[in-house]
């Protein structure tokens, strides 16, 4: 069996993958000529035509600029759809068998777009897809931590309201470094009363503190990305022994320079060897030309061995929101 192939059969649960960091170049191309009032693309954000279209970027302004033009094309349940199903084939193709998709509900509010006019599409089709076999996906919302509390609150407001259609979770992502964990607190307590699973991007390109402030004040349950922990050896016993998950994506580190292999090893193995549960997951695939399986045929390079799958799996399934394993 190919190094490839065993990875792909152990990890089967995706819970970091941005629903808009799924559209690929070619399909941003095609949306973009069939739209009006829309800016060409950044200059040399794309290489290649048609099928063979990719996006380029050297560094993370370059990467946000693409983003920021590919999602401003996001605008209505139809754009929505392609993308998702252009992701629910690679997702297939790909072994995954659940996936919990964060929605940049924060993004689209700022483009005009009420999330109320998107997510009951997405939750039909996701049910469709259900029912010919799979994957089983639901949604998080996401807000951009940025643009301020009261974006957020409104972020929940929609996510409350969508709860019917496969929203299982509260997440929050953008920069770290804006505004304190703390202000949040209260709209997470909300989130948490009203049974909604807690994520917070942190410890990304930052500290370990940042880590700890979505910990202490948010009290989520999983945190995006958190590899700054490994700087901290006392937050990482913390983390252990609260069961607090880490979703780690390897490729996304490498790709937006938060860790370079000249670094030495990638976070993910010390945070495994503390005993921090992590799962693993792809972030933006589309852009960062990655998968699950290729997330896993990486960590099968550093060493993670048959045990170290069977526990990341575990963990994955237990902290799923929809539907945790006990
Ligand atoms: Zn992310």
């Amino acid at each position: 069996m190919s190094a490839e192939k065993s990875s792909q059969s152990r990890l089967r649960t995706e819970l970091h993958l941005h629903l808009e960091g799924a559209l690929t170049a070619a399909r941003a191309l095609a949306l973009a000529s069939a739209a009006k009032g829309v800016p060409s693309p950044p200059a040399g954000a794309v290489t290649g035509g048609g099928s063979e279209a990719r996006w380029a970027y050297d560094d993370l302004g370059s990467f946000l600029r693409c983003f920021g033009w590919g999602t401003r094309l996001l605008v209505d349940e139809a754009s929505y759809l392609l993308v998702f199903d252009d992701l629910v084939r690679s997702l297939r193709d790909d072994g995954v068998e659940r996936a919990e998709l964060f929605v940049a509900f924060g993004q689209m509010r700022r483009a005009g777009v009420d999330p109320r006019s998107i997510l009951p599409g997405l939750a039909r089709r996701a049910q469709e897809i259900d029912d010919e076999g799979g994957p089983t996906i639901h949604f998080i919302a996401d807000a951009t931590r940025q643009w301020g509390v009261r974006e957020a609150e409104r972020v929940l407001d929609a996510a409350l309201d969508l709860q019917e259609q496969r929203i299982v979770g509260y997440s929050m992502g953008g920069d770290e470094w804006s505004l304190a964990a703390r202000e949040f607190r209260e709209i997470y307590r909300r989130a948490r009363a009203a049974g909604l699973g807690l994520s917070c991007h942190a410890g990304e390109g930052t500290t370990a503190e940042s880590v700890r402030s979505v910990v202490e004040e948010l009290r989520v349950q999983r945190v995006g990305h958190g590899v700054a922990a490994v700087e901290d050896p006392q937050l990482l016993r913390e983390l252990a022994d609260e069961g607090i998950v880490l979703e780690v994506c390897p490729t996304s580190n490498r790709r937006t320079g938060v860790w370079s292999p000249d670094a030495g090893v990638h976070p993910v193995i010390p945070l495994i060897e503390a005993g921090v549960r992590v799962v693993v997951g792809s972030d933006d695939p589309a852009f960062f030309e990655c998968s699950l399986s290729r997330e896993a045929a990486l960590l099968e390079e550093w060493g993670v061995d048959d045990e170290g799958f069977d526990r990341i799996e575990r963990d994955a399934c237990r902290a799923r929101f929809a539907n945790p394993l006990p």
